[in-house]
């Protein structure tokens, strides 16, 4: 990529721009390799319900063990994916992989997958989903999509009929990362949402900023008078998690719950001393 800029202008790239050049190009390069050489895989984190205090499902999350790099974060290369259309195939090996993983597990534990805003421009998605599901025998009300309002921004009405596609079809649909960006109070009132996902930012400031508990309170509230449920991210201590069931939030996730984790089959181990860990 520095030669590409010509010769003139690399004097005036440093040593690190240089650097995270190479570094961006390779792994452009290497991620269209990376399914088929086996390098990408799940990881599980389990949401706990509150009411029940069960675990009632694992959210998907991506991991890319680079050969030389080592793990590489999503964060660095879902926005590559995004780039070079790389996501459509990932995607939908993601929601495939998640969805055989599910069916493995017992019937009322659900499992999300995160959509990216690239994923919901596709008119093949919608298929390609329906495909996973039905290829891995599981049932739609167990699968769950979620999506960051990144999606909504650019073509509102087009994610608006996706989502309701989906949501005909029985899977449930998250808001993620709710209380950053903009969050338009329209979302909540025009998708076919079955849950809000608040930002792990605000779980990390309610218990010493009183402004930000109230907005966790009211934002629960508001939810559960549009029927919307509420998971709140990033539950790291006892003190937050205690907080959390007191303003009657649904669902709890975070490292204090669980890591998210290589789980090939969650009968038997994780789902089961999950529950043990936090019913003792
Ligand atoms: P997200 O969907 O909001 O996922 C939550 C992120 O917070 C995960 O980071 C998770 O490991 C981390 N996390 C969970 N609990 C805690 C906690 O208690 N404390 C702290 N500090 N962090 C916690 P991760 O796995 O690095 O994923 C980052 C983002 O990458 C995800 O945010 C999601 O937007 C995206 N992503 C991950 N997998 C996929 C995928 O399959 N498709 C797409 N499109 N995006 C994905
Ligand atoms: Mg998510
Ligand atoms: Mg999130
Ligand atoms: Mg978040």
């Amino acid at each position: 990529r520095a030669k590409t800029r010509g010769a003139s202008s690399i004097q005036f790239f440093s040593a690190n721009d240089d650097e995270a050049a190479a570094r961006r190009h390779a792994l452009e390069r290497d991620l269209a390799s990376a399914l088929a050489n086996d390098q990408l895989w799940l990881a599980f984190q389990p949401f706990l319900n509150l009411g029940s205090d069960r675990i009632c499902g694992f959210e998907a999350l991506l991991r890319w063990q680079h050969p030389t790099l080592g793990a590489i974060p999503p964060a660095e290369f879902i926005p590559i994916a995004e780039e070079t259309g790389l996501i459509h195939g990932i995607g939908h090996w993601a929601a495939k992989t998640a969805c055989l993983a599910a069916a493995q597990w017992p019937r009322d534990l659900r499992v999300s997958v995160n959509l990216s805003a690239v994923q919901l421009k596709d008119k093949a998605l919608l298929d390609g989903i329906a495909m996973a599901l039905a290829e891995a025998g599981l049932e739609p009300r167990r699968l769950e999509v979620e999506i960051t309002e990144s999606v909504l921004i650019s073509d509102f009405e087009g994610a608006i009929s996706l989502l309701q596609s989906l949501s005909f079809l029985s899977i449930t649909v998250a808001l993620d990362d709710f209380g950053t960006g903009f969050s338009s109070l329209t979302y909540l009132r025009k998708l076919p949402l079955s849950r809000l996902k608040i930002d792990r930012s605000f779980v990390l400031d309610m218990l010493t900023d009183a402004d930000c508990a109230a907005i966790v309170r009211s934002l629960i509230e508001l939810a559960h008078e549009l029927r919307i449920k509420v998971t709140a991210e990033g539950v790291e201590t006892p003190e937050q998690l205690d907080y959390l069931r007191r303003v009657r939030c649904d669902e709890a996730q975070g490292y204090l719950i669980g890591k998210p984790i290589r789980i090939d089959n969650i009968h038997g181990t994780a789902a089961e001393s999950f529950g043990q860990q936090l019913n003792t």
